[in-house]
């Protein structure tokens, strides 16, 4: 496992975060999150614990990215079309 990974993992059991915050904190791109994140979920699932993911939610009309893949951060709201979206946030 690497550090940056064990970083993340350390962050979110202490909080929930966004990807956006963890890439500022942890300085490393939002893309890298998302692969982290996918690596950390697979290995918690076979630890029996549990990476909780906090749906994105769109700001103006109050849509919720239930079915979508919860990893990536959507751009647009598929029922108002407004773009002012809340990311998704992880925590342990
Ligand atoms: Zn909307």
């Amino acid at each position: 496992m690497s550090t940056t990974r064990q970083e993340i993992m350390a962050l979110l059991s202490e909080g929930e975060y966004g990807a956006k915050d963890i890439s500022k904190i942890i300085r490393i791109s939002e893309k890298e999150v998302y692969t982290h994140l996918e690596h950390i979920n697979r290995s918690l699932k076979s630890r029996k614990m549990m990476l909780k993911i906090t749906p994105a939610v769109c700001l103006t009309c109050g849509f919720t990215f239930e079915a979508r893949n919860r990893f990536s951060s959507p751009g647009r709201c598929p029922k108002c079309k407004g773009e002012h979206i809340q990311d998704p946030k992880y925590v342990i």
